[in-house]
């Protein structure tokens, strides 16, 4: 019997959510008994696959043929359902993305498996296999019994703190039959925005609210988004307003995001806001106003003027540089 853990390629390598998944698999292989796999989907290089092992796989199943280069929830589903059958893996773990939700969602119906989203912990063995999972967008936690003989949890984005080696794991290639009906629908091309991080990706992201007054006021945001390398959100008012793109919104009816560092510049901190944004690692806040409540939930707060704040952040990250 082995966990095994779907991890995402993107841009040819694994993607950091997976390989939080990864050292989350490999404690839960700890916990009971058995030994980790990982299955990477799509076209990487091997050298990227290696770095699985810095977070405890010894190795990593790679599938790749021609049409499997493109996400293809079908297809993607019939390796993971096939990899998952003959090794007989009765936990599969996978980083939560839309992605991985709707692979995993087709694989539940094939392995007639229980799957539980959001997951924050490892399982509870004590009596059967209970999960904690985040719920109400992060204000509570739920505990789930999963009681199918086969079990897929999706771990949340930054609910664990990997501890890295610098192992390296060995990559098996793994073939596995694809549905008929898996190219059906075909991706013909993609065309992506350049030089933007996705925000559910990103790692560092920097926001503004109505405090920076106008879309013309935007560019000492824009200056240390550009100098930390960070995506740019928005609070919905400012993308009703039409300050900012929507697919900026961040918050409870807008984008949901988890990144290592969140700086809120000039936003309030309405609870619908920070329905998105609370799971943020680091969460830092720059208002005018001392009793704005943003600052309950920030890590750093700055009271103060944005346009004044802004310049002297962006000038302080690129002294580092
Ligand atoms: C059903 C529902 C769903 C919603 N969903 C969302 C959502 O998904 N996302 C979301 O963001 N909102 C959402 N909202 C709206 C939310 O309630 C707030 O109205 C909104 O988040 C406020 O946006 P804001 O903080 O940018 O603006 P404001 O509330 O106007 O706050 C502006 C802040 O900027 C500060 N400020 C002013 N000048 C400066 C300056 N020069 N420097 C620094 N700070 C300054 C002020 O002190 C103030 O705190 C929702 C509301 C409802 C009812």
């Amino acid at each position: 019997m082995s966990v095994l853990v779907y991890a995402e390629i993107a841009e040819g390598t694994l993607k950091n959510t997976s390989l939080e998944a990864i050292y989350y698999g490999s404690k839960v292989a700890e916990q009971t008994s058995q030994s980790l796999l990982v299955l990477a989907i799509g076209k990487a290089e091997n050298t990227a696959l290696e770095i699985a092992g810095n977070y405890g796989a010894s190795k990593v199943l790679h599938a790749n043929s021609s049409n499997l280069e493109v996400a293809n929830i079908v297809a993607y589903s019939d390796v993971l359902t096939q990899a998952a059958e003959k090794f007989d893996s009765k936990i599969i773990i996978t980083a939560k993305s839309s992605l991985a939700d709707a692979v995993t969602a087709r694989t539940a119906g094939a392995l007639q498996a229980g799957v539980v989203g959001n997951v924050t912990e490892l399982p509870d063995l004590s009596n059967g296999f209970t999960v904690t999972r985040s719920i109400f967008t992060g204000k509570a936690f739920a505990q789930t019994s999963i009681n199918s003989d086969v079990k897929i949890l999706g771990l949340k984005k930054n609910a664990i703190s990997p501890e890295v080696s610098d192992v390296k794991a060995t990559i098996e290639s793994f073939n596995a039959e694809i549905s008929e009906g898996a190219m059906n629908a075909k991706v013909v091309d993609t065309i992506k925005a350049t030089g933007v991080v996705p925000l559910p990706e990103a790692d560092l992201v920097v926001s503004g609210g109505r405090g920076l007054k106008g879309p013309e006021h935007w560019q000492p945001l824009l200056d240390l988004a550009d100098a930390l390398g960070a995506s740019t959100a928005c609070s919905k008012p400012v993308s009703d307003l039409d300050w900012r793109p929507h697919h900026e919104h961040v918050g409870q009816t807008g984008v949901k995001i988890a990144p290592n560092l969140y700086i809120a510049c000039g936003i309030s901190g309405a609870i619908q806001h920070l329905a998105g944004v609370n799971s943020s690692k680091v969460i830092v806040v720059i208002n005018t106003d001392p009793e704005a409540p943003f600052f309950k939930a920030a890590d750093y707060g700055i009271v103060g003027d944005a346009f004044e704040v802004l310049p002297k952040l962006t000038a302080a990250v690129k002294a580092l540089n």
